[in-house]
């Protein structure tokens, strides 16, 4: 019997891309005809035609399945709505732009049959990748990795191959602030890196403002790490002591020396110093706190509203 892979795709708002991809990712299956395929596409709310493109090509190829969720729930949750749908012997994630090229898969499926239960992706940079964009990126992975202490590779992608047994271990997750390419390093296995050039997005923009960008690099440190509340207190008994130095020396120096420490300024500057201190400390526990409400609400990651696959055509479904 083949072996069975699904690739997974979360869409939102890619109209202009669903078909081109669709159409270059088939005649990369139909070259790897020993495996037994099957394509998911997310549909993340879009506002553009994205379902009617996807739910044509799911009509037209029994390979295809089309979910379409009930709002916008951002790239994670989508990728994680596929990775539930997802069964078989290995699932591929990629975007739906096209800056992930299909024609990488045949290779990442080699290097899983060598053994590899995830076979990750790391992208050369473009030529026109901006300097401030490479300092954060090689910053933000440089951070991470020293709170986290897992590693990962500066350029990682969503653009991976998982083996069925990291899929079942991914399934049983239940947090909902995700951060996808920080679990898939975290629950282990063997891992290799497959480098590919990115490729310039085929049609329409980014959906990562960057405020979505530091959203989720946010949710990527508060997920896996305690260290900015280790620091916030840290910093909290760096202050406390600097205060008692300072009150220590102002003692001598009127006992001692008879010499009042001149007030205003420095009583201005403690102010303002230890009120910064306070907020910026109340900030990084309200990061936790709010991490701690989103998960007790225990709320579905995602709802999907329609669901067109191959063995349950024309129903409709809702549920996680
Ligand atoms: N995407 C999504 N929901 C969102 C934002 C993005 O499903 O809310 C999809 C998007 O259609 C694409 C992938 O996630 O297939 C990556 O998004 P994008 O290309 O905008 O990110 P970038 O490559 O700029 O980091
Ligand atoms: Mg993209």
């Amino acid at each position: 019997m083949k072996k069975r892979i699904s690739v997974v795709i979360p869409v939102y708002n890619e109209e202009g891309n669903v078909c081109v991809l669709y159409e270059r990712l088939v005649r990369v299956i139909d070259s790897c005809g020993l495996y037994d395929w099957q394509i998911c596409f997310v549909d993340d709310g879009s506002k553009d035609g994205t379902w009617t493109c996807v739910e044509t090509i799911a009509v037209s190829d029994s390979r295809v399945s089309a979910l379409r969720l009930s709002r916008n729930f951002g790239h994670q949750a989508a990728l994680l709505a596929g990775l539930h749908w997802a069964e078989g012997d290995a699932v591929v994630m990629m975007d739906g732009d096209l800056q992930h090229p299909p024609e990488l898969i045949p290779t990442m499926v080699a290097e899983w049959e060598k053994g590899n239960d995830i076979v990750s992706t790391v992208r050369e940079e473009p030529e026109d990748f901006s300097l401030a964009k490479k300092i954060s990126s090689w910053l933000y992975y440089k951070l991470w990795h020293s709170f986290s202490g897992i590693e990962m590779r500066e350029g990682s992608a969503d653009f991976r191959l998982l083996s069925a047994g990291v899929l079942t271990e991914f399934k049983r997750f239940k947090e909902k602030a995700l951060f996808i390419r920080g679990l898939v390093q975290w629950v282990g296995f063997k891992n290799v890196y497959v480098r590919y050039q990115a490729d310039r997005r085929f049609s329409g923009a980014s959906k990562y403002s960057l405020l979505k960008m530091l959203q989720l690099a946010l949710a990527g440190i508060t997920s896996f790490s305690a260290l900015p509340l280790r620091f916030a207190s840290m910093f909290g008994s760096i202050v406390a002591f600097l205060g008692f130095l300072y009150a220590a020396y102002a003692i001598v120096m009127k006992v001692g020396y008879h010499v009042a420490v001149p007030g205003w300024t420095s009583i201005l500057i403690s102010v303002l110093f230890l009120g910064g201190v306070q907020l910026l400390t109340i900030g990084i526990l309200g990061e936790y706190l709010a991490k701690v409400y989103d998960e007790a609400k225990d709320r579905p990651p995602y709802i999907v509203q329609n669901r067109l696959c191959p063995k349950e055509r024309g129903r409709s479904a809702k549920g996680t």
